[in-house]
């Protein structure tokens, strides 16, 4: 038997933790992560098997009952977690009502998941109705992508035909675009469902002055969604302090070429301005 605590599971964990903290995208307590997990996939650990205590939810994700979630605490930071995995972060199971969790490992100080956990679930509800390999919810605040929403037209096709044409790369790892919700509060179900709506169409969505939520299959999946469309922006902001005028481009055509080389159906109505 083995403890949680050297799972694979937590190891990545506290690997993408740190990532994020290095790139500077996770100062202070910023930025959430959660990974849904199986009962098959945490049944054979030794600790994961009592209930610690019991968590309320501010919302109902009954459609995840008996779901289990390693997900990141709330005011943690993430330098941090490398070092804390067991206090740091914790694994829950949604219990049968919807409107609370088990907690079966870590949070070992009395902490709780993030206060974007409502957020997460809405976007893994949603996110698991188109993919049912659905796995990790990611949120951080991605320096030059947060600097972008302050100066370019908060519009879906603006900002998504802007980063496709910043790199050969971005409509081949995002060929749906990127969403954008308005400015909301943080650790709210409104800002929850404004994301979680979205996700019916993206993978990746901004939250203008604020980050970004990205998901996918597994941490690396959403970490390269984010990271792809961060450099991107870093690219954007490098060209604007080099003055801003473009002497070159990749043109409409360019990214019609590439969509038939990787065989990725990109959003049409992003292909042309
Ligand atoms: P938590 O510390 O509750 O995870 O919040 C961090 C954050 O980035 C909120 O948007
Ligand atoms: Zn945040």
């Amino acid at each position: 038997l083995t403890k949680f605590i050297e799972s694979t599971y937590v190891t990545e964990m506290r690997k993408i933790t740190s990532h994020l903290y290095e790139h500077g995208w996770d100062e202070r307590n910023g930025g959430n992560v959660s990974l849904r997990l199986t009962e098959d996939e945490v049944k054979d650990f030794e600790d994961v098997h009592e209930v610690k205590r019991n968590i309320p939810i501010d919302f109902d994700a009954v459609e995840l009952k008996g779901t289990y979630f390693l997900v990141t605490g709330t005011g943690r930071y993430f330098k941090n977690v490398y070092d804390f995995p067991e206090r740091d972060t914790g694994l829950v199971k949604i219990a049968a009502d919807g409107k609370s969790a088990d907690l079966l490992w870590g949070f070992n100080d009395g902490g709780q998941p993030t206060s974007e956990f409502p957020a997460h679930l809405m976007t893994h509800i949603k996110r698991l109705g188109i993919d049912p390999s659905q796995r990790v919810v990611m949120h951080c605040h991605p320096t030059n992508l947060v600097a972008m929403t302050f100066t370019v037209p908060l519009v879906e096709k603006t900002l998504s035909r802007i980063l496709w044409k910043m790199q050969a790369e971005s409509i081949v790892v995002f060929p749906e675009g990127i969403g954008i919700i308005p400015y909301m509060t943080p650790g709210t179900n409104d800002i929850g469902e404004a994301t979680a709506e979205k996700m019916a169409d993206y993978r990746l969505v901004v939250w203008p002055h604020h980050g970004i939520f990205g998901t996918g299959d597994s941490i690396d999946e959403a970490f390269g969604l984010i990271e792809t469309a961060e450099k991107a922006a870093m690219i954007y902001t490098t060209i604007q302090s080099q003055g801003g005028k473009f002497l070159a481009e990749i043109t409409d055509k360019d990214l019609e070429n590439l969509a038939k080389r990787f065989s990725i159906h990109p959003n049409p109505d992003f292909l042309t301005g």
